[in-house]
C-alpha cells in the first residue's frame, strides 16, 4: 500500500520527582510512500520525544504507555530491542540533532561505518571501506579517506553531519527519520544540509519525518506537515493546505509569528501548559484568543475536511465533516 508508516494514540510518559509528565498525549499521524513530512512545533511540544518513542530510542524514566506505529505492517511498538536495531539503519535511518552525540568520539569514523556494515552482512574491511567512501562522497566529502581515518572533533559541525546523514543513508533505507537535523550550524551550511538530505530522499525513493521547529523549513522542504502542541497533533494536511488555510489558532499563531521582510515580528505569547497537571479540554485554550465555552472542560474532536485536512479544534465553518 501507500502507507508507510502510520501511528496510533501514540502516548509517552516521563516519571519524575515533580510527577508524571504528559509529554505525548494520544498522537496520530501517517507517512505515505515517497513523502516528506514535517512534524512542527515549539521546543516542548513532544516532537521529539514522538520520533523518540516510534524510534525506541525513549529511556527510563520515560515509556510509551500507549499507542501503535505501523511500519511496513510491523508495529515497532512491539518489537524488542535486537530488532528494533536491526531495523534501524537497515530500514530506518535516523539522523539526530547533535551530530557529536551520534558519533562515537573515541572510534575513527571508518570503524563506525564498519560496524554498521558488519551488523548488516557486509563483513570485509576492503567493501566496507570502498562503501563508505562511496557514501562520504554522496553527501558531498571530497576527501573521503582523510575523514574516515580521523575522529569525529576533527570535523566541523556541518561535516559531521554530513558524516551522520551518510551512515543513516548507508543501507539505504525506506524510511528516514531526522530530528532537527542543522540545530546549531550557520543558515548557509543549515540550507546545504536541508538541501542535501531532500537531494537524497528524492534519489533513493525514500520517505522522511522532518522534526523541525521552524514553519518556513516546512514551506520549503516538506510535502505534508503535522503540527504538535503540548506533546499532541493540533492539526495536519498537505504544507499548501495547512500553511495557505491553517484552521486551528495555534497553527494560525505560528504562521502569523514567520519573520516576513518589512514587516514586524509577532511573537507567540503565553507559556506552553503544564505537562504535569495537564489541563482539562483543549490544551492551547490559556493562549487561544477564540476559546469559548466548551473550551475548558471537552477535548475537541478531529475535524476532518474534504482535502484530508484534519484539525481538533471546537470552532467550526460549515462546509466541513466530523470524522
Ligand atoms: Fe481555541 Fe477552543 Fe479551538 Fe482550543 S478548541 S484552539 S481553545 S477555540
Ligand atoms: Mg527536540
Amino acid at each position: 500500500g501507500r502507507r508507510l508508516l502510520e501511528v496510533r494514540g501514540l502516548t509517552t510518559r516521563f516519571d519524575t520527582p515533580d510527577g508524571l509528565v504528559h509529554a505525548v498525549n494520544g498522537v496520530d499521524f501517517y507517512v505515505d510512500r515517497g513523502e516528506i513530512v514535517g512534524v512542527v512545533g515549539e521546543s516542548g511540544c513532544g516532537k521529539s520525544v514522538t520520533i523518540r518513542s516510534i524510534l525506541g530510542l525513549v529511556r527510563p524514566p520515560g515509556r510509551v504507555v500507549d499507542g501503535t506505529a505501523y511500519f511496513d505492517g510491523v508495529d515497532l511498538l512491539g518489537l524488542r530491542g535486537a530488532d528494533l536495531r536491526r531495523l534501524r539503519g537497515k530500514e530506518i535511518g535516523f539522523i539526530a540533532q547533535n551530530p557529536f552525540s551520534a558519533l562515537n568520539p573515541v572510534m575513527r569514523i571508518h570503524r563506525q561505518f564498519a560496524n554498521i556494515m558488519a551488523a548488516h552482512g557486509v563483513k570485509s574491511d576492503g567493501e566496507a571501506r570502498d562503501r563508505a567512501r562511496a557514501a562520504l562522497a554522496d553527501v558531498g566529502i571530497a576527501g573521503p579517506d582523510r575523514v574516515l581515518d580521523g575522529y569525529a572533533h576533527q570535523l566541523s559541525g556541518g561535516m559531521a553531519q554530513r558524516v551522520v546523514i551518510a551512515m543513516a543513508m548507508l543501507l539505504n533505507p525506506a524510511f528516514v527519520v531526522a530530528d532537527e537535523p542543522t540545530t546549531g550550524l550557520d543558515l548557509t551550511v543549515q540550507r546545504q544540509i536541508l538541501d542535501l538530505i531532500r537531494r537524497l530522499v528524492r534519489e533513493h525513493g525514500q520517505s522522511m519525518l522532518l522534526v523541525t521547529h521552524d514553519l518556513g523549513v516546512v514551506a520549503q522542504y516538506c510535502d505534508r506537515v503535522v503540527v504538535m502542541y503540548a506533546g499532541k497533533v493540533i492539526e495536519h494536511g498537505t504544507v499548501r493546505q495547512v500553511l495557505n488555510d491553517p484552521r486551528h489558532p495555534y497553527t494560525q499563531a505560528l504562521i502569523r509569528a514567520i519573520p516576513r521582510p518589512g514587516q514586524p515580528l509577532v511573537h507567540l505569547t503565553g507559556r506552553l501548559p503544564d505537562l504535569v497537571n495537564y489541563p482539562a479540554g483543549c490544551p492551547f485554550r490559556a493562549r487561544c484568543p477564540h476559546a469559548f465555552e466548551p473550551c475548558g472542560h471537552i477535548v475537541p474532536d478531529a475535524v476532518t475536511m474534504a482535502s484530508g485536512q484534519t484539525y481538533w479544534c471546537h470552532l467550526r465553518q460549515e462546509k466541513e465533516e466530523v470524522g
